[in-house]
């Protein structure tokens, strides 16, 4: 293995722990959250919680903090998974009312948005 391949062979080691650990002290609750108030999905949830990341960085010296950085990573590797999971909601609204817009697409009847 080179020199570089072992250095990103260790952080995504250690995104890949961090992540894990989370999954398993928190839940689910990333990519299933309980939504007492917020009715947005978890696409829209992960998004708001990665531009407070980014805003985060912006606002300080760049590496200050490392954390914000892997937390940053996390953020988007769960962005994925959302991405790849079809829970029968809108991943725009999170709302769960679609109907036809021809035979092969559905949009949503709330915002609109196109189903994939
Ligand atoms: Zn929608």
């Amino acid at each position: 293995m080179s020199e570089f391949a072992k250095k990103v062979d260790d952080i995504v080691g250690n995104i890949y722990k961090m992540l894990v650990a989370k999954n398993k002290k928190y839940g689910n609750s990333a990519l299933k959250p309980i939504r007492v108030f917020s009715k947005s999905s978890n696409v829209e949830q992960l998004l708001v919680r990665i531009d407070d990341k980014l805003s985060r960085l912006s606002n300080q010296n760049a590496g200050e903090d490392e954390d914000v950085i892997d937390d940053l990573i996390g953020y988007l590797i769960l962005l994925k998974i959302a991405h790849t999971e079809d829970d029968g909601k809108c991943k725009n609204c999170g709302r769960e009312k679609f109907e036809e817009v021809d035979e092969f697409v559905e949009a949503c009847s709330h915002c609109g948005y196109i189903k994939e």
